[in-house]
């Protein structure tokens, strides 16, 4: 067997990067900037105000109540007229710029307009109280956004105020097929003896959103070599990466390594993993194919291992992984010594914080109700055996547990 280490790092050595392009800022989530993003102007680019209130001179409010005569106004979006010198003030809103000579806001809360000319303030303020100074936020040469960052809705907010449509990796066109005679499409509601629902390429279809990437759905081919070769070369003619489950096993009716094997420099590889040891990995003409296991949940822990970080490799992220947590293991469980062997898992979190995870349900490949309601994978390496209850593990999060969130 092949360490789940090992072969990952087979996989990722293997993938190249995909070209780049500029994009535009409203398009770019998810994608995975190729370039610092660095800002060229200063943001914010003028000083302003920070509250609703009235612009001064700091040292005319030393000794409050003080009245000051009315400027002006100034709305967010239009400029000073009027310089603001001692015994008077400018009536600002927040955002607007702030008028030559004031050195502080003073929040309209702490004040009472006398008459629309004249303000009484009821508070003192230090210089440069509820400025926002220009800059601040940014200034030219500052980077925004790294290279090798994934991009959320909040880079892309900072972006956006920075006027930047960011240089990001193409997201690679994955392929994807389910393969078997057993396998009907996914919405039969009657099932035939001897036939199941497609569920992997469903999952497939959300893992692959999640990451942003399209998606080619070659739909179920049948154990049949001409069918298999057929979809495979069509994978490879017009997408970037190949995903096909099931067929990677032992069995008589396993076509796909053979069909692999006919098209390409193709591996099967028996990977030190539970769930999902078979595992195809190699390219049909230069485009690489993975042939994931077909138990619903070795598709999914194989997606996890091998392709989620491939296809980010692809894009030039440089973050490939889940988070990993410490935790402890709430009860004893037994696992195979010889892999790495990954335990679908609850967590809950202890009066102090700490992590505490139990089984999510049975372990078995297949049993996809236990992946449903899981949270995290426990991480158990080659070599451990059996946990104890207060062990420590170490979690890949997927799920937050919803009494970590702070409403609770
Ligand atoms: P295989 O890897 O083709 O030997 O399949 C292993 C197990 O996964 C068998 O029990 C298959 O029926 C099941 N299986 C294969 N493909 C799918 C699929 N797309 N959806 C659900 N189960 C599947
Ligand atoms: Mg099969």
């Amino acid at each position: 067997m092949k360490p789940l280490k090992e072969a990952r790092a087979e996989v990722l050595d293997a993938m190249r990067r995909l070209p780049t392009l500029t994009v535009a800022v409203d398009d770019a989530l998810g994608m995975v900037v190729a370039d610092d993003a660095v800002a060229r102007g200063q943001l914010p680019p003028f000083d302003n105000s920070a509250v609703d209130g009235y612009a001064l001179v700091a040292s005319n409010v030393e000794n409050p109540p003080v009245e000051l005569a009315v400027n002006e106004d100034v709305a967010a979006g239009s400029v000073p007229t009027i310089a603001v010198r001692p015994g008077t003030a400018t009536r600002i809103m927040t955002g607007a710029p702030m008028p030559d000579g004031a050195d502080a806001v003073v929040r309209v809360e702490d004040t009472v307009a006398v008459t629309p000319d004249l303000v009484r303030i009821a508070a003192s303020v230090q210089t440069g109280a509820d400025i926002r100074p220009a800059g601040d936020d940014m200034v030219p040469g500052d980077v925004i956004v790294k290279k090798g960052v994934r991009l959320t809705s909040r880079h892309l907010g900072s972006l956006a105020s920075a006027g930047i449509d960011p240089v990001v990796s193409t997201k690679p066109t994955v392929a994807i097929m389910s393969t078997g005679d057993e396998v009907v499409e996914t919405g039969t509601e009657e099932l035939e003896p001897g036939k199941i629902r497609d569920s992997n390429r469903v999952l497939l279809k959300g893992v692959l959103a999640e990451l942003g990437v399209p998606v080619l759905d070659l739909g179920i081919i049948g154990d049949d070599v001409d069918e298999l070769k057929t979809a495979y070369e069509r994978a490879a003619a017009e997408a970037d990466a190949i995903i096909s489950t099931g067929g990677v096993s032992m069995g008589d009716y396993d076509f796909v390594k053979q069909v692999l094997g006919d098209l390409g420099n193709i591996n099967l590889w028996k990977v030190a993993m539970q769930p999902g040891k078979p595992f195809a990995f190699g390219k049909i003409n230069g485009v690489p194919l993975f042939g994931l296991p077909g138990n619903p949940v070795s598709t999914f822990v194989s997606f996890e291992q091998f392709v989620r970080p491939a296809l980010l490799h692809m894009m030039g992220a440089t973050k490939l992984f889940r988070p990993h947590v410490p935790a402890t293991m709430g009860e004893d469980v037994h696992t195979n010594d010889a892999k790495t062997v990954f335990v679908r898992v609850l967590v809950a979190s202890e009066q102090d914080g700490s992590l505490v995870a139990l089984q999510a349900g049975g372990q078995g490949s297949n049993l996809q109700s236990t992946l449903a309601n899981a949270e995290a994978l426990a991480v158990v390496p080659v070599g451990t055996g059996s946990l104890s209850a207060g062990d420590a593990v170490t979690l890949e999060m997927y799920r937050w547990p919803e009494e970590r969130s702070v409403d609770g």
